[in-house]
């Protein structure tokens, strides 16, 4: 699908693996798409099992959002909303109920102090390269000028990510 190239978007990742106010972790992801607003295309679902000594399976999700939000501004806010959906600070590993990172930007790179965008270790993260790359396979990431069908291509197959 072809992202609206006139209007700032966003790509957002958002994990869950535990019961919260809402909810199982799918219940979970769909109420807090619902906060953050402005979707335009989400992923499925995709479960995976947990990274690190956590021993619930994580729901994974990703969505591109239209806003006009700089990106400190949106990250506030998705701080916010983690909060409000009881997420416990200081639990790098364990069990949360909302993790939500910002990936990818349409205005291109940023970096400011605890912000870093694209994100450093999405091209890493196949939890997150699947799902972005079922809603956003021909969007070019701005670091190593690949799209994210090659991204996760190259990193499914443990390749460099080295620009073709
Ligand atoms: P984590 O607990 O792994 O989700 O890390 C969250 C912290 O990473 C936040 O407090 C942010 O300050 C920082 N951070 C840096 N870049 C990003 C990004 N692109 N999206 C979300 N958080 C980010």
């Amino acid at each position: 699908m072809p992202m609206p190239s006139d209007v700032p978007h966003y790509a957002i990742a958002l994990g869950a693996n535990r019961v919260g106010l809402h909810g199982g972790p799918s219940a979970t992801l769909a109420a807090a798409l619902a906060e953050i607003g402005g979707v335009i295309i989400a992923s499925p679902v995709a479960v995976t099992a947990p990274v690190g000594p956590s021993i619930r399976r994580f729901a994974n999700q990703v969505a591109i959002i239209a806003s006009d939000e700089a990106p400190p501004v949106l990250l506030s806010r998705l701080k916010a909303i983690e909060a409000a959906f009881g997420r416990r600070r200081g639990q790098r590993w364990g069990a949360r109920v909302i993790d939500l990172d910002i990936i990818l930007w349409s205005q291109g790179a940023w970096a400011s102090p605890g912000l870093t965008v694209p994100h450093a270790a999405f091209r890493d993260r196949m939890f997150v390269l699947g799902p972005l790359a079922a809603v956003a396979p021909d969007w070019r990431d701005p670091v190593t000028g690949l799209c994210i069908r090659h991204l996760r291509a190259r990193r499914a197959r443990h390749l460099p990510l080295m620009p073709c």
